[in-house]
């Protein structure tokens, strides 16, 4: 074996090319603040895109997995456990679940959330009612039917030919879903804010709307929670701050602070059709996965750290309106509580990830949600020392970016 340095530009020897990672490499974090190969620290405004919602390293997620690394790791689904079962019990107290399936990812809580809507429809009203109605924008995971009901071509093209049944309306047009759903659908899918697509919110009203059009229908309403829940809008989920109840929620992302698990929650009404045999998943439900979610879900769902959340984003908010009064650069920032979504002016657009790149050579890591949204998804407990530091890097970071766009004009 050659003895290649361990390094950014092994990557591209040795991985697929699906992704092109920033040009170093993280070894270490603690808190908000991450540290390189050659020692540099970061700010981090990212937190694993939405997932670090403790930090890094965070000591009773850490103890909490040392602990069970030294009792139980896996069993298969042959056998329950207990961090499975404490887990289920905190979501279902916590939420207007009665039931839980865990898997491992968001894309898999999604997929099992689709084929339980199909199943229950099937069981319940016939194989005629499979059609899923979702949103152009939207985004749900990468396998074949979640890109599929996901309202991006472009993660669908090349891939085809695709699962179908699916059909794609204008977000926030309850016109357009009126004109679409009929006594054939099955479920409606859609993302309290959509994230990927731009940081974009739902209005409350259509919301409600869609709740009230899949009542008519007998269409399940399936809230794909994976970003803006476990306490990333200052709910425990955004469902909670907007008056309508889901018939299925996907969880994933920060429900294992930094370890991987996804959960799909549901009704007694609706979970009878994923009877014995019906869906399964190895890892789904594994004690270790389970007991670091347990431990988090805990930790974020106190009231005093959800309050918490609106004054961060109030620091954030505060600290953006800054910059932009110096750079006239954002044409609006919008989101809710920790998921935060800038839209660049119309001039910039395109440049995302110029910004991003810019940021990160100054220190600090941003996200971005498409070409033309900056958008920042950072731990819930970023201490407000760490996000003025932060904006100064980014304040940096645009004024170079700026420098260098007047330079080539
Ligand atoms: C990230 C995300 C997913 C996919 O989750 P994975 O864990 O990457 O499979 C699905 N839906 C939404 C809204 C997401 O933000």
């Amino acid at each position: 074996m050659s003895q290649q340095p361990v390094n950014r530009a092994l990557f591209d020897e040795v991985m697929v090319p699906n992704y092109n990672p920033q040009q170093m490499v993280p070894v270490r974090g603690r808190g908000s603040r991450v540290w390189d190969q050659e020692d540099n620290e970061y700010i981090d405004f990212a937190g694993g895109i939405a997932v670090n919602a403790l930090g890094h390293a965070h000591p009773e997620l850490v103890s909490t997995l040392k602990e069970q690394a030294n009792s139980l790791w896996h069993l298969s689904n042959t056998f329950t456990n207990e961090p499975a079962l404490r887990l289920a019990q905190r979501l279902t107290d916590a939420t207007f679940a009665d039931k839980v399936f865990f898997c491992n990812s968001g894309a898999e809580a999604n997929e099992a959330a689709f084929k339980l809507a199909r199943k229950y429809s099937y069981d319940n009203f016939g194989p005629e009612k499979h059609e899923i109605i979702a949103f152009y924008q939207g985004f749900h995971g990468r396998t074949l039917f979640t890109v599929s009901v996901g309202g991006q071509a472009k993660y669908r093209e090349g891939f085809e030919p695709a699962p179908g049944g699916i059909t794609h309306v204008a977000f926030n047009d309850l016109e357009a879903l009126k004109a679409a759903i009929s006594d054939k659908t099955c479920a409606v899918v859609m993302e309290p804010i959509q994230g990927e697509g731009g940081v974009i919110p739902a209005d409350p009203e259509f919301m409600k709307g869609v709740r009230e059009l899949c009542d008519q229908h007998n269409a399940l309403l399936v809230l794909d929670e994976i970003q803006t829940g476990v306490g990333r809008t200052g709910q425990l989920y955004a469902y909670m701050g907007m008056g309508v109840k889901p018939d299925i929620l996907t969880s994933a992302k920060a429900l294992g602070g930094g370890f991987p698990i996804g959960a799909m929650l549901t009704t007694d009404k609706v979970a009878p059709s994923f009877g014995f045999g019906t869906h399964g998943s190895t890892y789904g439900g594994n004690p270790l996965a389970c007991a670091v979610a347990d431990k988090a879900l805990e930790l974020i769902n106190q009231p005093e750290l959800l309050r918490n959340v609106a004054h961060k984003r109030a620091v954030f908010i505060e600290e953006l309106e800054k910059i932009n009064a110096r750079h006239e650069i954002f044409k609006e920032i919008r989101g809710d509580g920790l998921l935060i979504g800038v839209e660049l002016i119309d001039s910039m657009h395109g440049k995302a990830a110029a910004f991003l790149a810019k940021a990160r050579e100054e220190g600090l890591m941003i996200l971005m949600a498409g070409p033309n949204v900056l958008r920042m998804t950072p731990s819930l407990i970023i201490p407000d020392e760490d996000i003025r530091d932060g904006m100064k890097l980014l304040d940096s970071a645009i004024a170079k970016v700026v420098a260098a766009e007047k330079a080539v004009a």
